[in-house]
């Protein structure tokens, strides 16, 4: 294969990647609310997109059928709204605004690192300012929509797409719990990386904000609140992934939250075995804290394999 060949080949990789969007190929029980840009995009495009910032604020995870549909607009003066359906560009309903009586103003400043692992600081690759958005707060109310696509405009403004749907809660709980995915450490098949620090004296759980630490505070709370959603909202709790969250097609028919509790509770469970029994001795702290933390008091558990 030549250079002009492969050239070509990688402009049709490039694009296909665009078509298909996700390295994630099966379907997103969330798709309806999911970010359209693909994850594979160049972060410089994504950051410039959010750079544009919309003076009409819905909630961008839609609204259920029933619910009270507040939004807000941002500006010098506003009284009234249109909403428009966005499958056929109908006017679907129309209202009026009220004056909040309050100012605000925000500016979005994104900073883009190389190494920020790595370079105290970082290194800055890019940096992006948003135009300042400023004004009064108007407050509007949507009229009944049915289910579907919509969008609001107020003056030259419009809002971003959002949805109508009585499950939206349903698809944020399904976008969320892959949070948990990335977090995953161990042999957990994880959905964003590979298997990870599987000589820690303690292996499983979930990292802690992003980065590798285990804290048991964070994985402690996260599973109580978790199993406590699986138990009490049992009627919510769907199987709509497999252990692995890339994987929507053929699920594992556990309840998506009760499985991720596991992950959890596996990690303390094996604490308190591996301690055999003594809480006082369990080891559920793994990471270098102290190197990150100046003045760290030493128990933290030097374990980073
Ligand atoms: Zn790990």
């Amino acid at each position: 294969m030549n250079f002009k060949n492969n050239l070509t080949a990688f402009f049709l990789l490039l694009s296909l990647q665009f078509v298909f969007g996700q390295y994630v190929t099966d379907p997103l029980p969330y798709a309806p609310i999911a970010n359209p840009l693909p994850d594979t995009m160049d972060q410089l495009y994504r950051d410039s997109v959010n750079l544009s910032i919309s003076r009409v604020r819905v909630n961008q995870a839609g609204y259920r059928i029933d619910d009270e549909k507040l939004f807000y607009y941002v500006g010098s003066s506003a009284s009234e709204f249109t909403v428009i359906n966005i499958e056929n560009s109908n006017i679907a309903g129309t209202g009026t605004l009220q004056s909040t009586g309050k100012q605000t103003s925000g500016q979005l400043n994104i900073k883009s690192y190389h190494k920020a692992q790595l370079i105290s600081g970082g290194d800055i690759k890019y940096e992006l300012l948003s135009p300042e958005i400023s004004g009064t707060v108007f407050k509007g109310f949507l009229p009944q929509l049915a289910e579907g696509r919509y969008k609001v405009i107020v003056n030259s403004d419009t809002s971003s797409p959002f949805i109508i749907n009585d499950n939206v809660y349903g698809m944020v709980k399904d976008a969320l719990i892959k949070y948990f995915g990335i977090a995953r450490c161990g042999d957990n098949e994880s959905w964003f990386h590979d298997d990870c620090h599987l000589k820690d004296i303690v292996p499983g759980g979930w990292h802690d904000a992003g980065d590798h630490l285990k804290v048991p505070q964070s994985i402690g709370y996260a599973v109580s609140v978790l199993g406590l959603c699986a138990t009490a909202l049992k009627d919510r709790d769907t199987d709509h992934y497999a252990f692995n969250h890339a994987i929507t097609q053929n699920t594992d028919r556990i309840p998506d939250v009760l499985r991720e509790t596991k992950v959890g509770a596996d990690y303390i469970i094996n604490s308190y075995d591996q301690a055999a029994g003594n809480v006082s001795a369990m080891k559920t702290e793994l990471g270098n804290m102290d190197m990150i933390m100046a003045g760290g008091d030493g128990r933290n558990i030097r374990i980073w394999l």
